[in-house]
């Protein structure tokens, strides 16, 4: 079987990431596989590819609805038929998922864990002979870990019902104990375990001590060092999100909020809009962001200290997926720890304590240590990179960068002039926009920002030179081809 050429023609990628290949080819071999792999890695690609190698299915369990929809849409652009089951569906969608299912055209099925634990889901699923199942964000399995949801114990009965299927667990943030624990409560046989390294060389990790109105004065200036690009602001309260969006709003920036209290259709408009790129700035608590996988991410902000390096690791994690340069700025105060401090005075149960102190200290260290951040991050998930010292990005490494330093200057009001330096890419970008909207999809499902800039360069003017462009396979290039050419005729004339 021909790996890259199934690469070439679906993805439009030349080449596998590190490890993606071994994979692949370890779960088409039958095996079990365990993988740890930081966000932005390209885990999806790892189980989607041996289904559509081998024509068969591969049922997928995954924690959120709306990542599995992403995902869905996602391989639907692509040419892969894909379904999500879950039980907000009418009666009629499911139908013509089972229709489809009962018929072997289905390649990836995404199913939630809940509805795996129903006895009705095994049956009809034995009947449809899975090739093997992909258990993603499987850290929230183990009680160790931060993100730990009951109903994924239940994935224990995969092993038991479906004893001839491999499991392949993927994960992006796990320590030693999780994985063992993601091991052992998967019941993994032997499973081949790959590990790629924590340190993602994109990303710029940037950490000041800052008092409130410091904090304040940073955040305006970060946002206008990413003007025009999409930036999250993670929060600690609310309150803390209301105030600061509002605050931003006042400045001139339009910045969508976020929160668990906020009523489900204003979470979904908000969510939306950003996603789409009607709104460059997201404030939220850490509700908003599981199951966030926009690409393009230039910068995620924290105004407080995190609880753990896990969580600080896969919030900041959420910027630059696509692999180009973001900033990950945490600005905390002394007044942080404080809270941090209460909040684990109050928990009873005494290891969870003992856990939450020991958390506590990592972050505490995170922020204080003088050592490179990138490779603290890489040692407390217990790796010990041998080829690189310091990453050379990260303040420690590199300095702050110019934007953050202290200086006297007042905060300005935020002024979004039209003359983008450029015209073109922005030209692109709202093509885009309203090429997805039409098609109801997100922008990024359509191209990559990366795939818009290689286009500017490489300028093709056929679908033949169209197809050369990395990011654009043959299903793409059938699919919008023209659509695209046209677009970027339009762009280069501007
Ligand atoms: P993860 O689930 O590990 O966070 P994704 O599967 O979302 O990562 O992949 C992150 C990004 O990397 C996606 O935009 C994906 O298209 C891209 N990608 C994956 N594999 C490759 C590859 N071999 N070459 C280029 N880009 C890739
Ligand atoms: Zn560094």
């Amino acid at each position: 079987m021909d790996l890259h050429a199934t690469l070439r023609e679906y993805w439009g990628y030349d080449t596998f990431r590190p490890k993606q290949q071994e994979i692949v080819e370890s779960i088409l071999a039958g095996l079990d596989v365990a993988v740890v792999m930081p966000t932005g890695g390209g885990k999806s690609l790892c189980y989607q590819m041996p289904a559509i190698a081998s024509g068969r299915l591969c049922v997928v369990v995954s924690p959120l609805i709306a990542l599995m929809q992403d995902q869905a849409s996602q391989l639907a652009q692509l040419g892969v038929q894909a379904a999500v089951l879950n039980s907000s569906q009418e009666q009629e969608e499911r139908k013509g998922v089972f229709r489809k299912l009962f018929r072997n055209e289905l390649r990836l099925l995404y199913l939630s864990p809940e509805r795996l634990a129903i006895d009705s889901t095994v049956e009809w699923l034995s009947q449809c002979n899975p090739a093997y199942f992909a258990v993603d964000e499987a850290h929230c399995i183990s009680e160790w870990g931060h993100e730990f949801r009951p109903e994924y114990r239940q994935l224990a009965l995969l092993r038991d019902r479906f004893p001839d299927a491999p499991i392949a667990a993927f994960t992006a943030s796990a320590t030693r104990k999780v994985r063992h624990d993601i091991l052992s409560q998967l019941k993994l046989r032997e499973p081949r375990t790959f590990i790629t390294s924590f340190a993602r060389k994109n990303l710029n990790y940037l950490v000041r001590e800052s008092s409130k109105k410091e904090k304040e004065k940073l955040l305006l200036r970060a946002i206008r060092h990413h003007k025009g690009e999409s930036v999250i602001v993670y929060c600690p309260t609310i309150k803390l999100v209301e105030e600061t969006a509002a605050m931003l709003n006042d400045r001139g920036v339009s910045a969508l909020h976020y929160h668990g209290k906020l009523d489900a259709d204003k979470r979904r408009t908000h969510q939306e809009q950003w996603m789409n790129g009607e709104a460059d700035v997201m404030v939220g608590t850490i509700a908003f962001g599981l199951g966030i996988n926009k690409p393009d991410v230039r910068a995620v902000i924290h105004l407080s200290l995190p609880k753990s390096p896990e969580q600080y690791y896969q919030e900041a994690g959420r910027a630059g997926r696509d692999g180009l340069a973001a900033d990950c700025i945490l600005l905390w105060s002394r007044g942080d720890i404080g809270v941090l401090v209460s909040f684990i005075d109050k928990l009873e149960d005494k290891a969870n304590k003992d856990a939450a102190w020991q958390r506590y200290h990592a972050v505490k260290r995170f922020v204080e240590n003088d050592t490179c951040r990138m490779r603290q991050i890489c040692e407390y998930f217990g790796e010990s990179p041998k080829s690189w010292s310091t990453c050379g990005e990260c303040d420690l490494c590199n300095g702050l960068p110019e934007w953050m330093q202290k200086d006297d200057q007042p905060a300005r009001r935020i002024v979004y002039d039209a003359g983008v330096s450029n015209a073109q890419l922005a030209s692109m970008k709202s093509w885009r926009r309203d090429f997805a909207k039409k098609n109801h999809v997100l922008p990024y499902v359509i191209l990559h920002d990366r795939t818009l800039t290689e286009l500017l360069i490489r300028q093709p003017a056929t679908l033949d030179e169209l197809i050369q462009v990395p990011g654009i396979g043959p299903q793409k290039a059938r699919k919008y081809g023209e659509a695209i050419l046209e677009a970027l005729f339009v762009a280069l004339e501007t």
